[in-house]
Protein backbone atom coordinates (compact mmCIF):
# COMPACT_ATOMS: atom_id res chain seq x y z
CA UNK A 1 0.00 0.00 0.00
CA UNK A 2 0.99 3.25 -0.61
CA UNK A 3 2.25 6.27 2.43
CA UNK A 4 3.96 9.28 2.65
CA UNK A 5 6.95 8.74 4.58
CA UNK A 6 9.19 12.04 5.65
CA UNK A 7 12.51 10.28 5.10
CA UNK A 8 14.66 13.07 6.92
CA UNK A 9 13.45 16.94 7.05
CA UNK A 10 12.58 18.25 4.39
CA UNK A 11 12.10 14.75 2.23
CA UNK A 12 9.12 13.23 1.69
CA UNK A 13 8.53 10.41 -0.80
CA UNK A 14 5.23 8.14 -1.85
CA UNK A 15 6.63 4.68 -0.95
CA UNK A 16 5.24 1.30 -1.02
CA UNK A 17 5.22 -0.57 2.25
CA UNK A 18 3.44 -3.67 3.59
CA UNK A 19 -0.35 -3.66 4.02
CA UNK A 20 -0.94 -3.00 7.83
CA UNK A 21 -2.27 -6.41 8.94
CA UNK A 22 -5.42 -7.63 9.97
CA UNK A 23 -7.01 -5.85 12.78
CA UNK A 24 -6.75 -7.53 16.67
CA UNK A 25 -9.19 -8.36 18.42
CA UNK A 26 -10.34 -4.25 19.64
CA UNK A 27 -9.18 -3.05 16.29
CA UNK A 28 -10.35 -1.69 13.07
CA UNK A 29 -8.33 -0.99 9.68
CA UNK A 30 -9.13 2.46 8.48
CA UNK A 31 -9.38 3.06 5.09
CA UNK A 32 -7.84 6.74 4.89
CA UNK A 33 -10.03 9.19 3.14
CA UNK A 34 -8.48 12.68 3.88
CA UNK A 35 -5.66 13.93 6.15
CA UNK A 36 -5.24 17.37 7.24
CA UNK A 37 -1.67 19.02 7.05
CA UNK A 38 -1.17 20.94 10.00
CA UNK A 39 1.61 23.54 11.59
CA UNK A 40 3.01 20.24 13.47
CA UNK A 41 3.18 18.76 10.12
CA UNK A 42 4.90 21.50 8.67
CA UNK A 43 7.64 21.84 12.21
CA UNK A 44 7.92 18.16 11.06
CA UNK A 45 8.74 18.75 7.46
CA UNK A 46 11.01 21.13 8.51
CA UNK A 47 13.09 19.64 11.41
CA UNK A 48 11.59 21.98 13.80
CA UNK A 49 9.43 19.71 16.19
CA UNK A 50 10.86 18.90 18.97
CA UNK A 51 8.83 15.34 19.28
CA UNK A 52 9.56 14.35 15.51
CA UNK A 53 11.15 11.43 14.81
CA UNK A 54 12.23 9.83 11.19
CA UNK A 55 10.95 8.43 9.05
CA UNK A 56 8.46 8.64 10.07
CA UNK A 57 4.46 8.69 8.29
CA UNK A 58 3.02 11.87 9.19
CA UNK A 59 -0.93 12.78 9.32
CA UNK A 60 -3.03 13.16 12.75
CA UNK A 61 -5.87 14.88 11.32
CA UNK A 62 -7.55 12.18 9.84
CA UNK A 63 -11.27 10.65 8.31
CA UNK A 64 -11.61 7.47 6.07
CA UNK A 65 -13.45 4.35 5.86
CA UNK A 66 -14.14 1.19 8.25
CA UNK A 67 -12.47 -1.37 5.94
CA UNK A 68 -12.01 -4.19 8.77
CA UNK A 69 -13.49 -4.78 12.02
CA UNK A 70 -11.44 -6.80 14.94
CA UNK A 71 -13.44 -9.88 16.40
CA UNK A 72 -14.39 -8.03 19.90
CA UNK A 73 -15.33 -4.79 17.90
CA UNK A 74 -18.94 -3.97 18.21
CA UNK A 75 -21.06 -0.78 16.75
CA UNK A 76 -18.82 -0.50 13.62
CA UNK A 77 -20.23 -1.60 9.42
CA UNK A 78 -17.34 -1.96 7.30
CA UNK A 79 -17.39 1.44 4.91
CA UNK A 80 -18.97 3.63 7.71
CA UNK A 81 -17.23 7.16 7.59
CA UNK A 82 -15.28 7.89 10.73
CA UNK A 83 -13.11 10.59 12.01
CA UNK A 84 -9.31 9.21 13.67
CA UNK A 85 -8.28 10.52 17.37
CA UNK A 86 -4.73 10.83 17.14
CA UNK A 87 -4.02 10.62 21.04
CA UNK A 88 -2.78 7.06 22.12
CA UNK A 89 -2.24 6.54 26.18
CA UNK A 90 -1.28 3.72 28.34
CA UNK A 91 -4.36 4.08 30.48
CA UNK A 92 -2.34 3.48 33.80
CA UNK A 93 -0.55 6.64 34.93
CA UNK A 94 -1.32 9.85 37.32
CA UNK A 95 -2.81 11.49 34.43
CA UNK A 96 -4.49 8.14 32.34
CA UNK A 97 -5.89 7.84 36.49
CA UNK A 98 -7.65 11.27 36.70
CA UNK A 99 -9.25 10.67 33.41
CA UNK A 100 -7.07 13.06 31.64
CA UNK A 101 -4.99 10.51 28.71
CA UNK A 102 -4.37 13.23 26.50
CA UNK A 103 -1.61 14.05 28.79
CA UNK A 104 -0.27 10.82 29.65
CA UNK A 105 3.11 9.97 30.87
CA UNK A 106 3.31 7.76 28.10
CA UNK A 107 1.60 9.84 25.21
CA UNK A 108 2.10 9.10 21.81
CA UNK A 109 0.50 11.19 19.23
CA UNK A 110 -0.32 9.46 15.86
CA UNK A 111 1.72 10.73 13.32
CA UNK A 112 4.09 12.39 15.64
CA UNK A 113 5.68 9.46 17.70
CA UNK A 114 3.85 6.79 15.77
CA UNK A 115 3.60 6.11 12.32
CA UNK A 116 0.48 8.35 11.21
CA UNK A 117 -2.69 8.38 8.72
CA UNK A 118 -0.97 10.14 5.78
CA UNK A 119 -1.10 6.04 4.03
CA UNK A 120 -3.89 4.16 2.53
CA UNK A 121 -4.59 1.65 5.80
CA UNK A 122 -4.39 2.33 9.14
CA UNK A 123 -4.96 -0.36 12.10
CA UNK A 124 -6.18 1.34 14.92
CA UNK A 125 -7.83 0.64 18.24
CA UNK A 126 -11.52 1.11 18.05
CA UNK A 127 -11.46 3.61 21.33
CA UNK A 128 -9.78 5.94 18.76
CA UNK A 129 -12.31 5.60 15.89
CA UNK A 130 -15.66 7.65 15.61
CA UNK A 131 -18.18 7.81 13.18
CA UNK A 132 -19.09 11.06 11.61
CA UNK A 133 -22.16 11.76 9.94
CA UNK A 134 -22.22 11.68 5.69
CA UNK A 135 -23.12 14.84 5.35
CA UNK A 136 -19.65 16.16 5.95
CA UNK A 137 -16.82 15.99 2.90
CA UNK A 138 -13.86 13.48 3.75
CA UNK A 139 -12.10 16.91 3.78
CA UNK A 140 -13.83 18.61 6.61
CA UNK A 141 -14.19 14.94 8.48
CA UNK A 142 -10.43 15.65 8.51
CA UNK A 143 -10.82 18.85 10.26
CA UNK A 144 -12.55 17.39 13.43
CA UNK A 145 -9.21 16.73 14.92
CA UNK A 146 -8.13 20.13 15.17
CA UNK A 147 -11.57 21.58 15.90
CA UNK A 148 -11.56 18.78 19.00
CA UNK A 149 -8.37 21.21 20.06
CA UNK A 150 -10.93 23.67 19.88
CA UNK A 151 -13.29 22.28 22.25
CA UNK A 152 -10.71 21.16 24.65
CA UNK A 153 -9.36 24.63 25.04
CA UNK A 154 -13.22 26.43 25.45
CA UNK A 155 -13.78 23.20 28.30
CA UNK A 156 -10.26 24.41 29.45
CA UNK A 157 -11.08 27.56 29.79
CA UNK A 158 -14.55 26.92 31.70
CA UNK A 159 -15.94 29.34 28.82
CA UNK A 160 -19.02 30.81 29.47
CA UNK A 161 -22.07 33.41 28.56
CA UNK A 162 -21.10 36.66 29.31
CA UNK A 163 -17.04 36.48 29.19
CA UNK A 164 -14.82 38.92 27.25
CA UNK A 165 -12.75 36.63 25.47
CA UNK A 166 -9.28 37.52 23.50
CA UNK A 167 -7.90 35.12 20.93
CA UNK A 168 -3.92 35.54 20.24
CA UNK A 169 -3.39 34.52 16.83
CA UNK A 170 -6.01 33.91 13.88
CA UNK A 171 -4.14 30.98 11.90
CA UNK A 172 -6.23 27.73 11.44
CA UNK A 173 -6.47 27.18 15.33
CA UNK A 174 -7.24 30.70 16.64
CA UNK A 175 -9.92 30.85 13.80
CA UNK A 176 -11.37 27.38 14.74
CA UNK A 177 -11.43 28.78 18.68
CA UNK A 178 -13.46 32.54 17.58
CA UNK A 179 -16.26 29.76 16.01
CA UNK A 180 -16.05 27.63 18.97
CA UNK A 181 -16.40 31.00 21.46
CA UNK A 182 -18.96 32.25 19.54
CA UNK A 183 -21.47 29.35 20.37
CA UNK A 184 -21.40 31.21 23.81
CA UNK A 185 -22.88 34.63 24.09
CA UNK A 186 -19.05 36.21 24.64
CA UNK A 187 -17.42 39.17 23.07
CA UNK A 188 -14.15 38.30 21.12
CA UNK A 189 -11.27 39.95 20.17
CA UNK A 190 -8.91 38.63 17.77
CA UNK A 191 -5.40 39.25 17.63
CA UNK A 192 -2.83 38.74 14.76
CA UNK A 193 -0.01 40.83 13.13
CA UNK A 194 -1.26 39.09 9.08
CA UNK A 195 -4.40 41.57 8.33
CA UNK A 196 -5.99 39.10 5.64
CA UNK A 197 -6.42 36.72 8.66
CA UNK A 198 -7.96 39.34 10.73
CA UNK A 199 -10.35 39.51 8.03
CA UNK A 200 -11.68 36.37 8.06
CA UNK A 201 -11.86 36.68 11.84
CA UNK A 202 -14.49 39.56 11.22
CA UNK A 203 -16.17 37.22 8.77
CA UNK A 204 -16.33 34.73 11.19
CA UNK A 205 -17.92 37.42 13.90
CA UNK A 206 -15.05 38.98 15.60
CA UNK A 207 -16.46 41.79 17.81
CA UNK A 208 -12.60 43.79 17.54
CA UNK A 209 -9.92 42.67 15.36
CA UNK A 210 -6.40 43.83 16.68
CA UNK A 211 -3.10 44.16 14.44
CA UNK A 212 -0.66 43.50 17.00
CA UNK A 213 2.02 45.60 14.26
CA UNK A 214 -0.39 48.77 14.21
CA UNK A 215 -3.11 48.75 17.06
CA UNK A 216 -2.26 49.79 20.63
CA UNK A 217 -3.68 46.41 21.70
CA UNK A 218 -3.72 47.06 25.68
CA UNK A 219 -5.38 50.42 25.21
CA UNK A 220 -7.78 48.76 22.73
CA UNK A 221 -8.41 45.67 25.19
CA UNK A 222 -9.15 48.17 28.07
CA UNK A 223 -11.81 50.09 25.95
CA UNK A 224 -13.41 46.39 24.68
CA UNK A 225 -13.92 45.64 27.89
CA UNK A 226 -14.90 48.44 29.81
CA UNK A 227 -11.46 48.64 31.80
CA UNK A 228 -11.36 45.66 33.27
CA UNK A 229 -9.55 43.39 30.85
CA UNK A 230 -10.41 40.05 29.05
CA UNK A 231 -12.03 37.50 31.81
CA UNK A 232 -10.77 34.61 29.06
CA UNK A 233 -7.66 34.48 26.50
CA UNK A 234 -6.19 32.01 24.78
CA UNK A 235 -2.64 32.48 23.49
CA UNK A 236 -2.57 30.45 20.12
CA UNK A 237 1.13 32.29 18.46
CA UNK A 238 3.61 30.89 20.29
CA UNK A 239 4.98 34.58 20.87
CA UNK A 240 6.48 34.95 24.64
CA UNK A 241 5.56 38.67 24.31
CA UNK A 242 2.09 38.08 23.54
CA UNK A 243 1.71 35.51 26.85
CA UNK A 244 3.90 37.99 28.70
CA UNK A 245 1.27 40.41 27.93
CA UNK A 246 -1.96 38.32 28.18
CA UNK A 247 -0.78 37.45 31.95
CA UNK A 248 0.42 41.08 32.50
CA UNK A 249 -1.64 43.04 30.89
CA UNK A 250 -4.76 41.92 29.01
CA UNK A 251 -6.70 39.65 32.12
CA UNK A 252 -9.57 41.03 33.22
CA UNK A 253 -9.35 40.23 37.34
CA UNK A 254 -10.17 36.65 38.33
CA UNK A 255 -9.20 36.02 34.67
CA UNK A 256 -8.08 32.60 32.84
CA UNK A 257 -5.16 32.57 30.44
CA UNK A 258 -5.13 29.42 28.02
CA UNK A 259 -2.07 29.09 26.55
CA UNK A 260 -1.71 26.57 23.00
CA UNK A 261 1.37 27.87 21.93
CA UNK A 262 4.49 25.59 22.38
CA UNK A 263 7.76 27.51 22.72
CA UNK A 264 10.48 25.98 24.54
CA UNK A 265 12.11 29.27 25.57
CA UNK A 266 11.60 31.13 28.70
CA UNK A 267 9.75 34.34 29.62
CA UNK A 268 9.68 36.74 31.96
CA UNK A 269 6.33 37.67 34.64
CA UNK A 270 6.46 38.82 37.78
CA UNK A 271 4.67 36.59 39.65
CA UNK A 272 2.44 38.89 41.66
CA UNK A 273 0.37 39.32 38.04
CA UNK A 274 -0.90 35.78 38.43
CA UNK A 275 -0.56 36.27 42.47
CA UNK A 276 -2.71 39.50 42.81
CA UNK A 277 -5.20 38.79 40.25
CA UNK A 278 -5.68 34.98 41.08
CA UNK A 279 -5.39 34.06 37.65
CA UNK A 280 -5.42 30.78 36.16
CA UNK A 281 -3.15 29.93 33.75
CA UNK A 282 -4.01 26.72 31.95
CA UNK A 283 -2.48 24.66 29.72
CA UNK A 284 -4.21 22.42 26.87
CA UNK A 285 -3.28 20.28 24.77
CA UNK A 286 -4.91 17.41 22.10
CA UNK A 287 -7.90 16.52 23.15
CA UNK A 288 -9.81 14.82 26.12
CA UNK A 289 -12.86 12.99 24.76
CA UNK A 290 -13.60 15.99 22.84
CA UNK A 291 -14.31 13.92 19.76
CA UNK A 292 -18.12 14.09 19.90
CA UNK A 293 -18.42 17.68 21.07
CA UNK A 294 -16.19 18.56 17.76
CA UNK A 295 -18.45 16.14 15.60
CA UNK A 296 -21.53 17.73 16.86
CA UNK A 297 -20.05 20.90 15.70
CA UNK A 298 -19.53 20.13 12.05
CA UNK A 299 -22.49 17.83 12.24
CA UNK A 300 -25.11 20.04 12.62
CA UNK A 301 -23.66 23.02 11.12
CA UNK A 302 -23.12 25.18 14.53
CA UNK A 303 -20.03 25.36 13.28
CA UNK A 304 -19.48 25.60 9.56
CA UNK A 305 -15.67 24.28 8.52
CA UNK A 306 -15.42 25.50 4.54
CA UNK A 307 -13.70 28.52 5.69
CA UNK A 308 -10.89 26.79 6.96
CA UNK A 309 -10.36 24.27 3.47
CA UNK A 310 -7.75 26.52 1.37
CA UNK A 311 -6.31 23.54 -0.96
CA UNK A 312 -7.55 20.14 -1.43
CA UNK A 313 -4.74 18.02 -2.94
CA UNK A 314 -4.33 14.39 -4.24
CA UNK A 315 -1.97 12.29 -2.21
CA UNK A 316 -0.02 11.69 -5.22
CA UNK A 317 0.72 15.07 -5.03
CA UNK A 318 2.21 15.28 -1.21
CA UNK A 319 5.16 17.35 -2.21
CA UNK A 320 3.14 20.50 -3.68
CA UNK A 321 0.85 20.40 -1.11
CA UNK A 322 3.34 20.94 1.70
CA UNK A 323 5.48 23.62 -0.60
CA UNK A 324 1.70 25.46 -1.25
CA UNK A 325 1.53 25.52 2.35
CA UNK A 326 5.26 26.94 2.88
CA UNK A 327 4.70 29.32 -0.18
CA UNK A 328 1.43 30.92 0.94
CA UNK A 329 1.68 31.34 5.01
CA UNK A 330 -0.45 34.06 5.00
CA UNK A 331 -3.06 32.83 3.16
CA UNK A 332 -3.14 29.20 3.94
CA UNK A 333 -5.49 27.71 6.51
CA UNK A 334 -6.21 24.06 6.16
CA UNK A 335 -4.67 22.15 3.39
CA UNK A 336 -5.82 18.61 3.00
CA UNK A 337 -5.10 15.20 1.48
CA UNK A 338 -6.94 12.80 -0.19
CA UNK A 339 -6.40 9.70 -0.48
ZN1 LIG B 1 -2.69 19.17 14.08
ZN1 LIG C 1 -1.01 7.31 30.84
Amino acid sequence: MKACMIVEKGKIEIVDIPYCGDPDEHEVVVKIKAGGICGSDMHIYHGTNAFAVYPNIMGHELAGEIHAIGKGVEGFRKGEKVAINNVLSCGECYACRQGRPNVCKNLKVLGVHTPGGFQEYLRISKHNVYPVPDNLSWAEAALVEPYSIASESMNRGRIADGDTVLICGAGPIGLMLLQAAKLHDVKVAVLDVVASRLEIARKLGADLVLNGKSDDVKQAIMEFTDNEGVSLSFEATGNLRVLEACISHYASQAGRVVVLGFSTEKMQIAPIEIMKRELDVLGTRLNNNRFPEAIDWLATGKIDPKHMISAVYPVEKVVEAFAFVDENPERTLKVVLEF
